[in-house]
């Protein structure tokens, strides 16, 4: 999905794209397969380049690394972008990386992450892809309750023997499922 910037007019233009949108269906198949995610964003003009601000939502699949379970994690991306036209051609870079803005710019906000495009086009399915793909946890896990209760499994973690754990507790070759024969609802 690129955007042309050139259309883009002085009061800016909102956009939203979702599963059933799906122009960033194929850009996001890798990371969310067939999950849902829903992104909207305002672009305007700003100077020499555009200003992005907006969120992103995605259910990314992932295996909880406590019990094993396929879980869907919620990922939500904050984005506060500003769009800059590349200066100088690399022969053999299509894509720019987003650089993030140093103390000595003047943009006040330091939050603000600048993006390059070539040819008045911002590549969406790029962009959205990099922003989610940076919030992906390196040891995905399921969301507990007050009680310290895995939401998916019910399992107490406080209180149980993890196979990834350095003492290999006889859990280790248990199914996830075999601890749920033992639970009682109270
Ligand atoms: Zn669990």
């Amino acid at each position: 999905m690129i955007i042309n910037l050139n259309e883009i007019p002085d009061e800016g233009l909102s956009y939203s794209f979702s599963r059933e949108t799906g122009e960033l269906n194929e850009s996001l198949q890798e990371l969310l397969e067939d999950s849902n995610y829903k992104v909207d964003f305002y672009l305007r003009p700003l100077g020499q380049g555009f200003e992005l601000k907006g969120k992103g939502t995605a259910e990314l699949p992932e295996m909880c690394s406590r019990c094993g379970i396929d879980i869907r994690l919620g990922l939500n991306a904050e984005f506060n972008e500003i769009l800059m036209p590349k200066l100088k051609l690399e022969r053999n870079s299509k894509y720019s990386k987003p650089n993030h803005i140093s103390d000595n710019d003047h943009l006040e906000n330091k939050n603000v992450n600048v993006t390059e495009f070539i040819k008045d086009e911002f590549d969406v399915g790029d962009f959205v892809r990099e922003a989610f793909t940076l919030l992906v946890p390196i040891c995905p896990v399921a969301e507990v309750d007050d009680k310290g209760n895995c939401n998916v499994c019910g399992v107490d973690i406080n209180n149980t023997k993890f196979g990834y754990e350095e003492d290999m507790g006889e859990n280790i070759k248990k199914s996830p499922f075999d601890i749920l024969k033992n639970f009682k609802p109270q």
